[in-house]
């Protein structure tokens, strides 16, 4: 079975974000006609770059409101769209908007829905959708039946499509009534988020992070001249977080961030269940920890049992040689 795909498309600088391809390359993915939806300032334009990726039809809500506004004020335009591409499936990344308006949208379209999906695919007429629960030990599977599903996939669990030109048409549909009460107040400046100068944690595809084994505040710059090197965005454990270290934005786990990016690597971190939590659907997980029965380990694709005193620096020195980096 085949049905029509709506990839609800988040965007930045006029062009599609990582996590939208991603969306768009499982759409494609699922065999039938896929169409693209974008809201906010500057829609209309990032809608005409889901003709870069093969997805011929793309609605755009023209409407500045709607970034200051909550997920469920996008709902009304994203129906009218859905039901204007016959899409049965609306497929949205893994962010914090991603999410919200799954749960939004399930309800005022009476859908099937399921969040942090790593697989999907048609089973017997209908949506059968995998994703790991219980942090990581095990894997849900549920088939979404009835006639519309949303879904949103776990970030960086999905290859972005090859660029495939098409020519696209974009319609324009009405943003509809936003109520004042529901605006959030403007914003009139952005301040740089307390994060150094590598991406941002839960989007980044490589993640480094720290642990109380680094001992000291001072120490940390370890941690983080390896994440330069690799372009990682840095992290940490509570341990460091609670001890004042790094800012509870830096922190990974059950009451930090959950990342999932393509390497994550734990350095002087234990590896208890609170910080496995918000990392294990990391794709290639290292550790390197002085404790090689640290649970990190257990979790670990690959390990270096050691100090990290001497291995961080030597790892930084060979990695920027590696990358043709100049040595620090
Ligand atoms: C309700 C609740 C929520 C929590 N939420 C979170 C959360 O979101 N995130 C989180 O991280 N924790 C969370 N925690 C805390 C969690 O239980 C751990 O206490 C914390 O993760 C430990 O941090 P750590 O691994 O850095 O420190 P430790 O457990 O002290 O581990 C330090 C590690 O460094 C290693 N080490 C020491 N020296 C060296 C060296 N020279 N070289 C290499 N390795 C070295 C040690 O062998 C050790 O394994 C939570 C706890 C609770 C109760």
């Amino acid at each position: 079975m085949s049905a029509g795909v709506l990839v609800v498309g988040e965007f930045a600088d006029g062009h599609l974000g990582g996590a939208t391809l991603e969306a768009i390359g499982v759409a494609r993915s699922l065999g039938g006609p896929v169409a693209g939806y974008v809201a906010g300032a500057g829609a209309r334009s990032a809608a005409a770059d889901f003709g870069r990726y093969g997805v011929a039809t793309a609605y755009a809500v023209e409407d500045p409101q709607l970034d200051r506004a909550p997920a469920g004020a996008r709902t009304p335009s994203l129906r009218a769209a859905a039901e204007a591409a016959g899409a049965t499936v609306v497929l949205v990344a893994g962010s914090t908007l991603g999410r919200d308006l799954v749960g939004r949208l399930a309800i005022e379209w009476d859908a099937a829905s399921a969040t942090g999906v790593t697989e999907l695919a048609w089973a017997d007429g209908a949506l059968r959708v995998r994703r790991p629960i219980f942090g990581g030990r095990a894997t849900e599977t549920r088939r979404l039946e009835g006639e519309r599903r949303v879904v949103a996939i776990r970030p960086h669990a999905f290859p972005a499509p090859p660029e495939a030109a098409t020519p696209g048409t974009v319609h324009e549909l009405p943003s509809g009534a936003v109520a004042p009460a529901l605006l959030a107040p403007e914003r009139t400046g952005v301040a740089a988020a307390a994060r150094g100068s590598g991406p941002g944690l839960t989007d980044a595809s490589i993640v480094v992070s720290g642990g109380r084994g680094v001992r000291s505040p001072e120490n940390f710059h370890l941690v983080e001249e390896l994440a330069a090197s690799l372009g990682a965005a840095v992290g940490a454990s509570r341990a460091v977080t609670d001890a004042g270290w790094r800012p509870t934005s830096f922190q990974v786990g059950q009451t930090g961030r959950a990342v999932s990016p393509q390497l994550y690597i734990a350095v002087g971190i234990s590896g208890a269940i609170q910080h496995i939590v918000g990392m294990i659907s990391s794709r290639v997980i290292v550790a390197i920890n002085s404790d090689a029965s640290a649970p990190i380990f257990r979790v670990a694709d690959y390990g270096i049992v050691g100090d990290l005193f001497q291995i961080l620096p030597a790892l930084t020195a060979e990695v920027r040689r590696v990358r043709g980096m100049p040595a620090a």
